[in-house]
């Protein structure tokens, strides 16, 4: 249809020549062609102007034979117009130019030439168009009216679909707020509560009613977590949307509603704040099982007493930067001699002991600025924020003591307790963190115990940096003794009476990879608290009995070696001195074994059996440092000594001019007492020529010390005083 349209366009114009004598249907045609091209441009059809010609050729067809219907009606013409109507040409622009075309060429093409008067046919092609134009204008009406009728009902029905959603959504909000078990409340922007479901009514123990009388700004709680005010503020100025926090509430029975709280702020269309949306969850019950928990977590189930976590906690707290405390005070306090109650009374009176010892410290600690805890089995802390001073903390471990000095009674037992304190008091702000004031509070609470026990001791920084250091090397000796990082030197004993070396003590020292070298000072101690003293000792025996055996290629020299109170005391003493001897193929009397006088007291005849067994095989005993002990001279015959080396103290004393008389008596005297007892006398730390004239005069039996040398490694001491080593 559309190329027949096209071919026909392209052969016909306007200016082709008039239809033959019988127009008929090319007649027809032609109108139609005619008509298209005029009331094309006013259409708003998606035709093209062909499929338009296509179109209007039967309603051409129709007005041409309506033209010469017997009898004539103008009726056809209705329906021409509005099918002109139906084929979207609907502008009013439309019907000028599809009148005047009917106008001009109807008659013209559509009735063959003399078929009609022409006055009938301009008067039936004049009442076709009133038709058409009646038809048109009709159709159009009609249509206007549809579409506004589908408009208006399609507007009708997005109204409906709206009010139904809308309410449909009102019903739903309205359920879950009626039966949420969340509580939900609505307040205006001043805080007055407009509603507020039964969930929220039953969490606060009120009615609904009532609760509507409410402002949310009343709920004010002690235990209100700090911010929450400014947070809802915040809010209510449109500044924030929505918050959530744990919030008290108190209920008119006077217990506490805790809750998970969320407000959300809702804006009108506008944007503007128009209410706040509180959503409760009530949290009691799992903050009351929260609270139980953490309160199990954080007390001794023993005593009741905050344990070492809640401790530790507010130490953090108080020691952390920013802290409002300035100062702190720390009392660590450790019961003496505790292991004995349990070992001997048992675990349950133990727990007594244990449970009446923390009610004593907490009657001493009334104030809500101490915390008294329990951080092990017989450890208490008491931690004072912001003492007023030294003093405060000093007389709160005085008053501890005290309260624990009255007796305690357990299990019809009066058991008195003591207990050594190490305090530990400065600025939150210091050097020291948790772990430090902490290990400081340890470290003095130990100073406190070895000095006796029953009694507190202050911290200072250069007992816990001796400590720390003492920690640390003591942890390292084993690993020392095994990597040979222990060496010997030695120093000479001079004979007074014509100046020649006597022998040499054995003095061992630390080669060590970090500090350098320590003197025996530092280390000898750790190693007899920890009983690696028992294989050094052995080590050094054995050294220096083999260096004697090389010195003594032609002479007799006799190696002093120091013994310490464990060595002493060890079984093996015995069988190994003679098997390092025997090894060595050393004489005993080549050997000299110093023991010092304190290592000696109290010890009764079974404990000084091992020392009587070696100086019976001929192993010298030297009493070193005497009278630095108690020096108890009765006792002197009972000990299997040969020789008393006299501490250097006594040797200082004759240094000043004159000498201190009573040093010169006591020197005098010793020497005569021992030479009764058929004693040796070595004195030690002659460091001058004066010293040492006096000392002979004295009649000190050997010497030793700076002024005749100093000591020195085995090669030094052969190569000055002749015995070097084959
Ligand atoms: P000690 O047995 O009384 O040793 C004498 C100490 O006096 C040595 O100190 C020595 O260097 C020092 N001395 C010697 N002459 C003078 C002097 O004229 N002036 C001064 N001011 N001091 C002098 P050292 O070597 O530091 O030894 C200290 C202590 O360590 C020894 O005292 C001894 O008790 C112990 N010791 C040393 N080696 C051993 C060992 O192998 N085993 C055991 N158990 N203890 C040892
Ligand atoms: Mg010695
Ligand atoms: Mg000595």
């Amino acid at each position: 249809m559309t190329s027949s349209g096209h071919e026909r366009d392209e052969l016909d114009d306007d200016t082709s020549p008039a239809p033959a004598a019988d127009p008929g249907d090319d007649g027809i045609r032609r109108f139609a062609t005619i008509w298209s091209r005029a009331v094309y441009p006013a259409t708003q059809t998606s035709m093209t102007r062909a499929e338009l010609e296509d179109y209007l050729y039967p309603l051409a067809r129709l007005l041409g034979e309506a033209l010469h219907a017997r009898p004539f009606t103008p009726a056809p013409g209705w329906g021409v117009g509005r099918a002109l109507v139906d084929a979207h040409c609907t502008s009013p622009d439309v019907l000028p130019p599809a009148l005047g075309v009917v106008e001009s060429y109807l008659v013209l093409y559509g009735s063959p030439p003399g078929s009609l008067p022409v006055d009938e046919a301009r008067s039936r092609c004049a009442r076709l168009q009133h038709a058409i134009a009646a038809g048109f204008a009709r159709a159009l009406r009609e249509r206007t009216l549809a579409e506004q009728e589908a408009l208006s009902r399609a507007a009708l029905a997005a109204q409906t679909a709206v009010e139904e959603a809308l309410h449909a959504s009102e019903t739903r909000f309205r359920a879950v707020f009626k039966d949420a078990t969340i509580g939900i409340g609505i307040a205006d922007m001043n805080g007055r509560l407009r509603d507020a479901n039964g969930a929220l009514a039953r969490m606060f123990g009120r009615s609904e009613e009532e609760m509507r009388r409410r402002n949310l700004n009343d709920w004010v709680h002690p235990d209100d977590a700090p911010g929450v005010w400014r947070l809802h503020h915040e809010l209510a100025r449109g500044e924030r949307d929505h918050f959530r926090v744990e919030k008290p509430y108190q209920r008119p029975d006077g217990t506490v509603l805790w809750t998970n709280l969320t407000v959300s702020l809702l804006r009108d269309a506008d944007g503007e704040p128009c209410y706040q949306l509180a959503l409760m969850e009530d949290i009691t019950e799992r903050r009351l099982l929260h609270l139980r928990l953490r309160y199990e977590a954080t007390h001794d189930e023993l005593t009741g007493l905050p344990n070492r976590t809640l401790f530790a906690e507010r130490l953090d707290r108080i020691l952390a930067a920013g802290s409002s405390v300035k100062r702190f005070g720390l009392c660590y306090l450790d019961i003496d001699g505790f292991k004995a109650v349990n070992d001997s009374l048992g675990h349950a009176v133990g727990d007594q002991l244990l449970v009446s010892v923390a009610e004593r410290l907490q009657s001493c600690c009334p104030a809500p600025s101490h915390l008294v805890a329990r951080i092990g089995g017989d450890e208490f802390v008491v931690l004072i924020s912001d003492p007023e001073g030294r003093e405060e903390v000093t007389s709160l471990a005085r008053a501890a003591l005290a309260a624990l000095a009255t007796p305690i009674s357990v299990d019809g037992r009066k058991l008195s307790v003591r207990a050594s304190i190490g305090i530990v008091e400065g600025p939150t702000q210091g050097d020291l963190g948790p772990a430090e004031v902490l290990r400081s509070a340890d470290i003095t609470m130990y100073r406190a115990k070895d000095a006796g026990g029953n009694r507190y001791e202050l911290a200072d920084p250069d007992s816990d940096a001796r400590a720390i250091d003492r920690h640390s090397l003591t942890n390292h000796l084993p690993a020392a003794l095994e990597r040979d990082e222990f060496f010997l030197e030695y120093q000479p004993l001079i004979r007074m009476s014509d100046g020649h070396v006597d022998g040499a003590e054995a003095l061992v020292r630390w080669a060590h990879p970090v500090h350098g070298r320590l003197g025996p000072d530092r280390f000898i101690p750790l190693a007899e608290h920890t009983g690696l003293i028992v294989p050094l000792g052995r080590w050094v025996l054995e050294q220096a009995v083999r260096q004697a055996c090389d010195w003594a290629v032609g002479r007799t020299l006799r190696v002093n070696v120091n013994l310490s109170p464990r060595q002493l005391h060890h079984p093996d003493l015995v069988p190994d001195t003679i098997a390092v001897l025997e090894s060595a193929g050393v004489e005993p009397s080549s050997l000299c074994l110093e023991v010092t006088e304190s290592a000696l007291i109290g010890a009764d005849a079974d404990e000084l059996k091992p020392l009587w067994q070696l100086a019976e095989m001929g192993v010298d005993i030297a009493l070193d440092d005497f009278g630095t002990g108690y020096s108890n001279l009765a006792n002197l015959r009972k000990l299997p000594a040969t020789t008393l080396k006299l501490d250097r103290s006594f040797t200082q004393g004759l240094q000043r001019h004159p000498a201190d008389p009573v040093d010169v008596t006591f020197v005098e005297g010793i020497v005569s007492l021992a030479h009764a007892l058929g004693l040796a006398v070595t004195v030690e730390g002659v460091e001058t020529e004066h010293q040492a004239d006096q000392l002979r005069d004295l009649g000190c039996d050997t010497a030793q010390g700076w002024y005749y040398a100093r000591p020195a490694p085995a090669a030094e001491f052969g190569r000055d005083w002749g015995c070097p080593s084959p």
